[in-house]
């Protein structure tokens, strides 16, 4: 339970301390304003409990947002780079290689355990000092009136109010039809199963995506001959699969992916998460804003689910900072919706181009695998396209805001974003 006072009054109020509250909140700390972070778990448990097994693939840009908020230092030894990527298509021979010279980066990208960024953002949060933290605090109602919102946790009975209620609560958000913002919400019939492998070949920083039928795999390379596996199967194996002896499960995949890694030698404990896309395309009113999966949810085909957060946290940490410095109001209508416009497109983007993968590679009608033998084959061919392709997905094109160029938030002068690629 929190020692904070009750019926506190806040400049913001963040609601849910996963990886992008968690993240926004870090980012605001050093700006002055009053902040509140609530979390419904218990203190030990977030952002994200230990016993998550998602591992993540976080691309360039949000290492440096990590950088900006000052937790890289201490995620980089955790991380294991992505030097390069290898895209292929089951039962056809098209593949696409896609390396770090591409981007001009040490790395296309770093793969880390789920809990391990969170013990770091937590130990963060912890030290920083300026942030109450309220936890376990479920906020079940909210109220808003001219000048603020009022949330409330009526199993703690905490009452607070802020110029700004974030909502950062995830893909299962409740608190967003209290604020009126609609969600369109597609259910997937697949599941993505994840567990790490132990190969008998030394990957080299090699990652790999195989597309097959029944839905993409990815192999992630982590620290010794290891990899993180993301496998999309049918809603209804995919539990199966995971019930499966671990040899049985071995040989599967082993048949499922080939030999490119080596042979598959052990698995840890497997689990499955269930798949769909939201989008909540006008993310703000007054007074609230929804980012991270409270905003928008997509299949983790191409690892952005996160790493598009992140950019919401990059890009609404700046303008807070602005706003406050100019002494604008921060929860008005017109500071929010100038922000949505900003995420719109990028977020628009990213939603159709992983849904459109997993369509395009989840397809048998005849002909498609033809024409997707032959994309993947051009593209391997064509640099300048691979190139367009990955500076978008590592968060290096487009308007770039302080953090997501590894600055931390200036906290008396106004800043402006540079154009970048
Ligand atoms: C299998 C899998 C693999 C993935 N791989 C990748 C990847 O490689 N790269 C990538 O970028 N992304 C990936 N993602 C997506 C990524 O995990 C999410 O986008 C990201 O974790 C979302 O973070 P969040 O903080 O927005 O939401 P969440 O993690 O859902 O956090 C929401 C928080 O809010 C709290 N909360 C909820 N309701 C309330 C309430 N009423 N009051 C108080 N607190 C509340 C919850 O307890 C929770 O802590 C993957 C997802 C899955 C499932």
């Amino acid at each position: 339970m929190s020692t904070k006072a009750a019926n506190g009054a806040y400049d913001i109020v963040v609601i849910g301390g996963g990886l992008v509250g968690t993240s926004l909140a870090l980012a605001l700390h050093p700006l002055g304003l009053r902040v509140a972070l609530l979390e419904a778990a218990t203190g030990d448990n977030t952002p994200a409990p230990a016993t998550d097994q998602r591992t993540l693939a976080l691309n360039w840009g949000s290492r440096q947002i990590l950088e900006g908020i000052g937790a890289w230092c201490q995620v980089e030894p955790l991380a294991s780079p992505i030097h390069r990527l290898h895209v292929s298509d089951a039962g056809h021979s098209g593949i696409t290689r896609l390396d770090r010279t591409l981007i001009g980066q040490s790395a296309l990208g770093y793969v880390v355990p789920a809990h391990s960024l969170s013990a770091v953002l937590a130990a963060q949060l912890k030290t920083c000092g300026t942030i109450d933290h309220y936890t376990p605090a479920i906020c079940d109602q909210v109220s808003v009136t001219d000048t603020q919102a009022v949330v409330r946790c009526s199993a703690t009975e905490l009452s607070l109010t802020a110029r700004l209620v974030v909502l950062a609560d995830g893909g299962r958000s409740t608190l967003r039809q209290q604020f009126g913002l609609d969600a369109c919400e597609k259910a997937y019939d697949q599941a993505v199963l994840v567990t790490t492998v132990l190969t008998s070949k030394v990957h080299g920083q090699l990652a790999f995506e195989r597309f097959t039928l029944g839905g993409p795999l990815a192999l992630l390379p982590l620290a010794g001959p290891r990899f993180a596996l993301a496998w999309t199967l049918p809603a209804d194996q995919a539990p199966v699969l995971a019930s499966l002896p671990e040899s049985i499960f071995l040989a599967k995949l082993q048949h499922c992916f080939g030999d490119r890694a080596g042979t598959f030698l052990s698995a840890t404990a497997r689990h499955v998460f269930p798949l769909h896309l939201t989008d909540v395309p006008n993310a703000a009113t007054e007074r609230a804003v929804a980012i991270g999966n409270a905003a928008h949810v997509m299949h983790p085909v191409a690892g952005q689910g996160l790493n598009l957060g992140l950019r919401d946290v990059a890009e609404l940490a700046e303008r807070l900072q602005a706003a406050h410095h100019e002494e604008h109001d921060i929860g008005s209508t017109a500071f929010l919706t100038a922000y949505v416009a900003a995420r719109r497109g990028q977020t628009r983007r990213v939603l159709s181009f992983t849904d459109g993968l997993v369509r395009l590679f989840s397809n048998n009608v005849p002909g498609v695998g033809l024409v997707r033998n032959i994309g993947l084959n051009l593209l391997d061919i064509a640099p300048p396209i691979k190139r367009t392709l990955l500076r978008r997905t590592t968060g290096l094109a487009g308007r770039l805001p302080r953090l997501a160029r590894g600055l931390p938030l200036q906290t008396h002068a106004k800043t402006p974003a540079v154009p970048h690629g």
